[in-house]
């Protein structure tokens, strides 16, 4: 999945996922990603200043497009999402935006997409048009088919997964005070204590820690000190590992990286 970046800003994955315990969340988490992938402001993006933020913010920015269910004639909501809508978006999604560099598609409850618009949004997202930004809102993303997800950057915000394991969350929090710590010895032995794990431990410590630095992205976490660019470049590599561990690299190889690229300022491809 290609990654556009708004100059430092929050990385803006053409697909991502944005899972919250309510609908609610995940939209409020969703329009701040879509002010950061518009924002022409000085960083960090969202500026919440520029005309751009302020449109987002308040519903009527022209290339920010939401859609959900629609209502039926007594004004309740459909059952579903239906193909013809994920149609029309995909036909709007490839003419020009009218104020900003790029078009923001905000689905709402995007679980609630039946299974021939899931696989009409499938191939949007495999090829979606250039400069197309896709969030997809969910209270329950295992309702998605795996290949939908699997298009997407995941962003979980709130409690939304549940009670965590609480040790991952623990080695979640000891890497990322390790990595605030802007100490390279702490870091190295921080990632040299913890390279045994196996892969699938692994993983699921990645899954945490990118889950906590977008909490943290969200402001429903404390940063730890950690600025919204260290929070980006960690997001970032976090997305590396993830990807690496799916390719089946080792799990020492992963937490060399994680070792050399989470402080900012050397070695970091930024
Ligand atoms: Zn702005």
């Amino acid at each position: 999945m290609e990654e556009i970046r708004t100059e430092n800003a929050l990385p803006v994955s053409q697909a991502t996922l944005v899972c919250a315990a309510s609908i609610d969340e995940a939209m409020t988490a969703a329009r701040d990603i879509a002010a950061a992938a518009l924002c022409t402001g000085p960083e960090p993006r969202p500026c919440r200043q520029c005309s751009h933020c302020r449109k987002v913010a308040r519903g009527i920015h022209p290339d920010v497009i939401i859609l959900g269910r629609l209502e039926d004639d007594k004004g309740r909501p459909k059952r579903e999402i239906s193909v013809d809508q994920i149609r029309d978006l995909s036909a709007d999604s490839c003419i020009l935006p009218n104020e900003a560099r790029r078009k923001v598609y905000i689905i709402r409850e995007a679980e609630t997409m039946n299974i021939p618009a899931q696989n009409a949004a499938l191939k949007l997202l495999e090829e979606p048009p250039l400069g197309a930004v896709f969030l997809l809102c969910t209270t329950n993303p295992s309702q998605l088919l795996p290949t939908v997800r699997s298009r997407c950057t995941r962003i979980i915000c709130g409690t939304a997964a549940g009670e965590q394991d609480k040790e991952l969350e623990s080695l979640a929090e000891a890497y990322l005070k390790a990595a605030a710590s802007g100490s390279r010895a702490k870091l190295f032995g921080w990632c040299s204590s913890n390279e045994a794990m196996d892969g699938r431990r692994a993983a699921d410590f990645v899954d945490c820690a990118m889950e906590r630095v977008g909490d943290m992205l969200c402001g429903r976490k404390k940063d730890l000190g950690l600025s919204s660019k260290q929070l980006t470049d960690i997001y970032a590599l976090l997305q590396r590992c993830a990807a690496y561990l799916r390719l089946n690299v080792g799990v020492k190889h992963i937490f060399g990286l994680l070792a050399v690229d989470s402080i900012s300022g050397s070695g970091n491809r930024g």
